[in-house]
């Protein structure tokens, strides 16, 4: 049961029980009892949607275990996830670790093209400079290199 809202006491139902948004004139008004878990997603930027969790809501505050996605809710705390700090927690770990490595590994993109980039870039300024006549210890200087590992690096 994932809820888009509350109308009075009753939660207005307008997901599948796999996350996905339905058509408006699906939606149902179901009573906070009815509630049996929760479905943590994440509408993607590609336009998916992820399951990162399912939590089953346990009937009492003792039978609560977070690590095993068990998680008590009194009725009136059933559509709210960050009426408790350790539940929003929870989920934000979850959509972490679902978005950052995705995240880190666009980020390695640009520095890599500048890499791709400047090592073209500084070839062809190589070929121009030995056609002037640069030695490789001429080259090692400019480059900060030995002549040795210039010529190793760039000499055939
Ligand atoms: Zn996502």
């Amino acid at each position: 049961m994932i809820s888009v809202g509350r109308q009075g006491k009753d939660i207005l139902v307008g997901h599948t029980a796999d996350g996905l948004m339905l058509p408006s004139e699906q939606w149902v008004l179901r009573s906070p009892g009815g509630a049996v878990g929760w479905v943590v997603k994440c509408d993607c930027p590609d336009r998916t949607t992820r399951i990162l969790a399912r939590w089953t809501r346990v009937a009492s505050p003792e039978e609560e275990d977070l690590t095993r996605g068990a998680r008590y809710a009194a009725d009136e705390d059933v559509t709210d996830l960050d009426v408790r700090d350790d539940v929003e927690r929870q989920a934000l770990a979850l959509w972490d670790a679902h978005r950052l490595p995705g995240l880190a590994a666009k980020e390695l993109q640009r520095p890599a093209e500048a890499a791709r980039r400047a090592r073209a870039a500084l070839d062809e300024a190589l070929a121009t400079a030995r056609t002037a006549g640069l030695s490789w210890a001429d080259v090692g200087r400019a480059v900060g290199a030995t002549r040795q590992s210039a010529r190793e690096r760039w000499g055939s």
